[in-house]
């Protein structure tokens, strides 16, 4: 059961087509996944359809047009359910992963982990953008995060295990959002790997003693 939702001004932003494409992307994953997320999307897709409907029509020029073609296209993923599929990935985590991952999994070359921490692996994912950094990351079982501090926004969802902070536990399906500012310190559960899907904003700073060092160490590379 789905426990953590993005909250409805995230999800407007999202409809209004107005949120940047690396965090839409994970957004787009969780209404793939999130049944409830799915019928609020729809309806504030056609409450934009209605609001259109009432405005005189207006002139674009053919860049415009193509432009937003393209917007409709991208907006018109998450209503595709999830379909129970078998990943073509050689990763049995991502087997269930929705749909937009596998289109970003199909884009990217085989998955190649880099180790940041004992506990974490990371995979960065291309996803032809340049103001969010889109990745897996891949926690150990019982692994424990360095606690850190974000300095921008990251938007991260659940593929498979779970993990808890202080603010709760989290499960496939479970979108969590942190702002500026947030410290936590993520724990992942003994008895499985966990695997989330993330977008972060801007580089995310260690805290601690090590900090200073592991800072140097984890670049920050969004696309
Ligand atoms: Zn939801």
């Amino acid at each position: 059961m789905i426990r953590h939702h993005p909250d409805k001004n995230l999800l407007l932003e999202y409809a209004s087509g107005s949120l940047p494409k690396g965090a839409s992307l994970v957004v787009s994953a969780h209404i793939q996944m999130c049944a409830e997320c799915r019928a609020q999307y729809r309806t504030m897709n056609t409450l934009g359809g209605s609001i259109l409907e009432s405005c005189a029509p207006q002139a674009v020029n053919d860049k415009a047009f193509h432009r937003l073609m393209g917007r409709i296209d991208q907006a018109a993923e998450p209503e595709q359910q999830v379909t129970p599929e078998r990943s073509k990935s050689t990763e049995p985590m991502l087997a269930d992963a929705p749909p937009v991952v596998h289109k970003l999994l199909e884009k990217n070359p085989p998955i190649k982990w880099k180790t940041i921490a004992p506990a974490l692996k990371m995979c960065r994912l291309k996803t032809g953008q340049d103001q969010y950094e889109v990745s897996f990351h891949r926690l150990s079982c019982g692994g424990k995060v360095a606690e850190h501090d974000h300095r921008g926004y990251e938007l991260t969802l659940v593929l498979y295990g779970s993990f808890s902070d202080s603010d709760g536990v989290y499960s496939p399906g479970d979108f969590l959002l942190r702002e500026p500012g947030d410290v936590h310190r993520p724990t992942v559960t003994e008895d499985q790997e966990c695997l989330c899907f993330s977008a972060v904003q801007a580089p995310v700073a260690i805290t601690g003693v090590s900090g200073w060092l592991l800072n140097r160490l984890i670049p920050f590379r969004p696309g």
